[in-house]
């Protein structure tokens, strides 16, 4: 076994639940919103074990319990026949059989939308990248494509509180969301970004997910909890993007790994399956070959 899979099984078994939690007031299972559903794979509930516990006790497999709750497992893979080489580095992504090329060959800016129905309409799958202001989401976006101007592009004045298409390999999208959370910013703004966001969250059918950024180099933000929750809530299927993941020897405060386990403990209340989550760096590379990897199953899957 590769010592850092090794590394990453034993940070993710700090992540398991206790063997029969409590029932959460608020619990839900996150679902594709469109064609992907997480329980679309079959699910260890949907094997004879619900027979078997009447008759002889058949316990669930540890590698399968793990990866029902902490893995997240694709379509097309049983969670029963999940091995730790299946798991991105640094992260609880399983690559299952629908990830293909990932790799971003070119990319175009098409448009700037003030509303969700103003959007591109030629059904094309998209993802939305979505973070508190600062969080790094300009330096992701330019290192997944590796250009600079790309994410400049909506840095422009009057373009940030607007959602920008950017079309890649001509057949699927990158979404650059306006950021939240800005520090100074009034009531009446932040309400301003929920109402605008919120619709194209609610209304745009080609979302396939929705990259949630999250500063690894700070302890969890209530705001990045509450966007979180709100997208749970509403069923809209998110990665959480761990950044600035290279800010290992942060002379104060937790590490990134131990600020992406606090993040990981509160997130967890809230759901049966933890969503997929991947450490990055936009300074190193990290991640990022793992995260398109990622992109490309969901959009395969989505796109079938
Ligand atoms: P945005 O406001 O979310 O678009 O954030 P930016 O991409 O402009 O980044 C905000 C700040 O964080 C800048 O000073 C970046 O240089 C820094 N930053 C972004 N990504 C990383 C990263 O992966 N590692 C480190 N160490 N710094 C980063």
């Amino acid at each position: 076994m590769l010592l850092r899979n090794r590394l990453l099984f034993r940070n993710l078994t700090s992540f398991l639940p206790s063997p029969s939690p409590p029932p959460k007031s608020v619990s839900f299972i996150l679902s594709f919103n469109k064609t992907i559903t997480y329980s679309t794979h079959k699910l260890p509930e949907s094997k004879p074990q619900v027979a078997a516990s009447r008759a002889t006790k058949q316990p669930m497999s540890e590698m399968a319990r793990f990866a029902k709750t902490v893995l997240f497992v694709p379509p097309g893979v049983d969670p029963e026949d999940v091995t730790d080489e299946m798991v991105l580095p640094g992260s609880n992504i399983v690559l299952g059989p629908y990830s293909g090329h990932s790799q971003i060959k070119e990319v175009e800016f098409v448009k700037s939308s003030g509303r969700a129905k103003d959007c591109p309409k030629d059904n094309r799958p998209e993802f939305a990248i979505l973070g508190r202001s600062n969080v790094g989401k300009s330096s992701l976006i330019n290192a997944l494509v590796r250009k600079k101007e790309v994410a400049l592009t909506s840095k422009k004045p009057g373009k940030t509180q607007l959602i920008n298409h950017f079309l890649v390999n001509k057949s699927w999208y990158i979404v650059d969301l306006p950021g939240y959370g800005f520090a100074k910013a009034s009531d009446t703004a932040r309400t301003d970004w929920s109402s605008f966001t919120k619709g194209y969250f609610l209304n745009r059918e080609t979302l396939v997910a929705v990259l949630l950024l999250i500063d690894a180099s700070v302890p969890p933000q209530r705001i990045d909890l509450d966007c979180a929750n709100w997208l749970g809530r509403n069923n809209i299927p998110m990665t959480f993007v761990f950044t600035k993941c290279d800010k290992m020897k942060a002379s104060k405060g937790k590490r990134p790994d131990e600020n992406i386990r606090d993040f990981q403990e509160l997130i967890r209340e809230n759901y049966k399956q933890h969503p997929p989550w991947i450490m990055t760096s936009s300074v190193t590379g990290l991640g990022r070959d793992e995260l398109l990897l990622h992109l490309s199953q969901l959009r395969n899957y989505w796109d079938q």
